[in-house]
C-alpha cells in the first residue's frame, strides 16, 4: 500500500505541469500533436503516453478503485440543462458542453474514481466541425442554412465515461426447443401442406470469453448512444493522465462500478443467450435456463473521446455528436418545411402517377402483364441495400 501511495504522489507531481515554461500560460491537448501547446504563445510540449494498458481484477474490490487527487479536478453543474462536467482544476469552465449556455457553476473539487485510461481525441475541433457537415450533407430534409450552425466555435471535447469488463464465463443450460417441420395431409381437393413443431430437450456448458464489454455509466451518454457512435479506436487506448483532460472536459459517471457491473453482467448474459440459441440450430425456444459463473473478471475505467456540437434553430436546441476518435457523426437536425413540402407533393404526384399508369394499362388489358414485370424487378432487386 505504501509504495502505490508513493507511485501516486510522483505521478501527481509529474501531471501538475499544465503551465507553460516560456509565458506561463496554460498548456493544453492539442490532438492534432497529441502533444501539450500553449494556448498563449504556441510552445509545444511533448510528454511520454505510456500504452502499456492495465486491467483491475475485480476481486480486489471495488472499493478499492484509486481515486483522482485532491484538488486534481473540479467538478461544475449546468443549471441549465443539469449537466455536471468536470475538468483540471487549474482551468475555469464558462460554457456547459451539453446545451452551449454560460449558466455552469463551479461545485467544488471532484471527489470520485481516476479514471485508467484515455482514448485520446485525434483531430481537432475544425476537423470535428468538418465530420459534422460532412454528415449533415446526408440529411436531405435538412435546411440548407443550419449547416452555417456547425462551425469549429460550437463544437466541445466531453471526454464520455465507460467501464469495460472481461470475464471468462462458464453456463450451464437445459431447456427446450422446436424444429418447424411440414407435411402433406389429405387427398383429393383436401390435399394441403401443414407445419407442425418437433420439441426436443436441450442441455449442455457453453464457455465464453468476454473481452472488453463496454457499459455507459451516465444518462447524457447512455448504452444507446454509445453503441451508436462505438467503433472507438482501441489501439489508441493509453493510461490515463491530467494532461489529456487539459482544455477538454470530462462527463461525471452516475453509475457506479458495482452498478456498472450489473449491467454489464446484462449484456453477457443476453450475448450468451443468443450465442447458445444460435448453436442449438432450432427454430424456436420454448424454454431456455442458463446460469453463469463469471471468473477472473477485470475491469478498466475509460473515457472515450466525443465531440459535442450544440446548436439554436429557430428558437429550439440541437446536438451533434462526433466520435472523436474516427469522425463518425450522428445527431439531430431540424426539418425543413419547405423541403419536407416538396417531398410530400412528389410522393403524391408519383401514387398519382401510378395509379393513373394502372387504369390506362387496365383499361388495354395489359395490367396483368405490367404487374408480372414489376414483381419481377422488385424481388430482383436487393431492397435491402436501400436501407
Ligand atoms: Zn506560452
Ligand atoms: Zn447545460
Amino acid at each position: 500500500m505504501e509504495e502505490a501511495d508513493q507511485n501516486f504522489k510522483t505521478k501527481k507531481i509529474e501531471t501538475d505541469v499544465v503551465k507553460c515554461p516560456s509565458c506561463g500560460g496554460t498548456m493544453v491537448f492539442d490532438p492534432e500533436l497529441q502533444a501539450l501547446k500553449c494556448e498563449h504563445c504556441g510552445n509545444v510540449s511533448d510528454f511520454k503516453k505510456d500504452f502499456e494498458v492495465v486491467e483491475r481484477n475485480i476481486a480486489e474490490g471495488f472499493e478499492n478503485a484509486e481515486l483522482v487527487g485532491e484538488e486534481e479536478q473540479v467538478a461544475y453543474r449546468c443549471s441549465n440543462c443539469g449537466a455536471e462536467v468536470v475538468i483540471n482544476s487549474d482551468e475555469t469552465a464558462t460554457i456547459c458542453p451539453f446545451c452551449g449556455t454560460s449558466h455552469v457553476a463551479k461545485e467544488g473539487s471532484f471527489k470520485g474514481i481516476r479514471p485508467q485510461v484515455v482514448i485520446p481525441f485525434q483531430f481537432g475541433k475544425d476537423k470535428a466541425s468538418d465530420f459534422a457537415k460532412k454528415w449533415a450533407k446526408r440529411r436531405l430534409f435538412a435546411p440548407v442554412d443550419f449547416k452555417k450552425k456547425l462551425e469549429p466555435e460550437n463544437v466541445h471535447g466531453v471526454y464520455e465515461p465507460c467501464f469495460t469488463f472481461d470475464s471468462d464465463t462458464k453456463s450451464t443450460y437445459y431447456g427446450r426447443v422446436g424444429d418447424i417441420h411440414t407435411r402433406t395431409v389429405g387427398s383429393g381437393k383436401n390435399r394441403r401442406t401443414e407445419t407442425y413443431v418437433v420439441y426436443r430437450n436441450v442441455s449442455g456448458v457453453y464457455n465464453e470469453f468476454f473481452d472488453d464489454v463496454m457499459v455507459a455509466t451516465n444518462a447524457k451518454f447512455d448504452q444507446r448512444k454509445m453503441d451508436m457512435l462505438s467503433p472507438f479506436d482501441r489501439s489508441r487506448a493509453c493510461n490515463y493522465e491530467k494532461k489529456f483532460l487539459s482544455g477538454f472536459f470530462a462527463d461525471k459517471y452516475q453509475k457506479n462500478l458495482s452498478e456498472s457491473w450489473d449491467d454489464a453482467k446484462k449484456i453477457i448474459d443476453s450475448r450468451i443467450r443468443k450465442d447458445i440459441e444460435n448453436s442449438l440450430h432450432c427454430d424456436e425456444v420454448d424454454y431456455l435456463n442458463i446460469s453463469t459463473t463469471h471468473t477472473g473478471v477485470t475491469y478498466k475505467y475509460v473515457l472515450l473521446p466525443v465531440y459535442r456540437l450544440v446548436y439554436g434553430y429557430k428558437g429550439k436546441d440541437y446536438g451533434v455528436m462526433i466520435n472523436g476518435s474516427s469522425g463518425k457523426a450522428k445527431g439531430k437536425t431540424p426539418k425543413s418545411a419547405i423541403k419536407v413540402s416538396i417531398a410530400v407533393v412528389l410522393a403524391i404526384a408519383a401514387a398519382v402517377g401510378l395509379g393513373f399508369l394502372a387504369f390506362a394499362l387496365a383499361k388495354s388489358g395489359a395490367l396483368d402483364d405490367f404487374m408480372a414485370i414489376s414483381r419481377k424487378i422488385f424481388t430482383s432487386f436487393p431492397l435491402k441495400s436501400l436501407k
